[in-house]
């Protein structure tokens, strides 16, 4: 099946490729085929990335994957959640992000300082679908007192991984695709794909 990935990052169709499988699915992305980036509008992560699927399948008539992701920190009632990679301000750095954080959660002890990432991945056959493919991941764990490690993005060096005891930045990227909120998320549209397992999703 030919599809198309409603990204223009080229990083992320390489990440899809390898957890989805190579071979069946002919996978290529909007910015290739000349489809600008949807507006996100929406007030959830499943909201946002179906905004992200029918705009990629409107304009290219493929069925179409989109996904969408953040971090939710149970201090702050789940800030910064969708608005993760611009939580610092709408040009944020991933630093600045995290200097945020940091600073919010100043003095917060460790107990209190639960947080998961969460990624919702949607596939649409078309772009009017009344019942899209909804995938949910989920990655437990808190957030560290001061940033450590070097691998990952965005907010990896302050998220300790829940029971491994080291941030997500220190894990090598092979270790993080295993145990991922995406590697979840991937895993279950993987399975459908496959054998169009029925899927018993967790809500947001
Ligand atoms: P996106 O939806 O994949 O673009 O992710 C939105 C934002 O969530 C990113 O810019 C990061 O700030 C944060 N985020 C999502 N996944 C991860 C992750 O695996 N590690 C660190 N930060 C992440």
């Amino acid at each position: 099946m030919k599809m198309v990935l409603a990204t223009s990052n080229p990083g992320k169709l390489d990440e899809f490729r390898a957890l989805i499988g190579h071979g069946r699915h002919e996978l290529t992305t909007q910015g290739e085929l000349g489809v600008e980036d949807a507006e996100e509008t929406g007030i959830t992560f499943t909201e946002n990335a179906l905004i992200k699927a029918r705009h990629a399948s409107r304009h290219t008539g493929l069925p179409a994957i989109a996904d969408d992701s953040g971090l939710e920190v149970d201090f702050l009632g789940g800030r910064p959640g969708i608005f993760s990679s611009r939580y610092a301000g709408d040009h944020a750095t991933d630093q600045e992000n995290i200097d945020q954080l940091l600073q919010e959660l100043q003095g917060v002890p460790m107990h209190r300082r639960t947080a998961r990432f969460r990624c919702v991945v949607v596939l649409v056959t078309q772009h009017d679908q009344r019942d899209p493919v909804v995938c949910h991941g989920v990655w437990e764990g808190k957030i560290a007192v001061a940033q450590s490690g070097e691998n990952g993005f965005g907010y990896d060096p302050v998220f300790i991984a829940g029971g491994l005891g080291c941030t997500s930045a220190t894990l090598a990227p092979e270790i993080k695709n295993t145990v991922s909120h995406r590697a979840h998320a991937l895993a279950r549209l993987k399975a459908y794909l496959d054998h169009g397992t029925p899927l018993t999703e967790s809500p947001e």
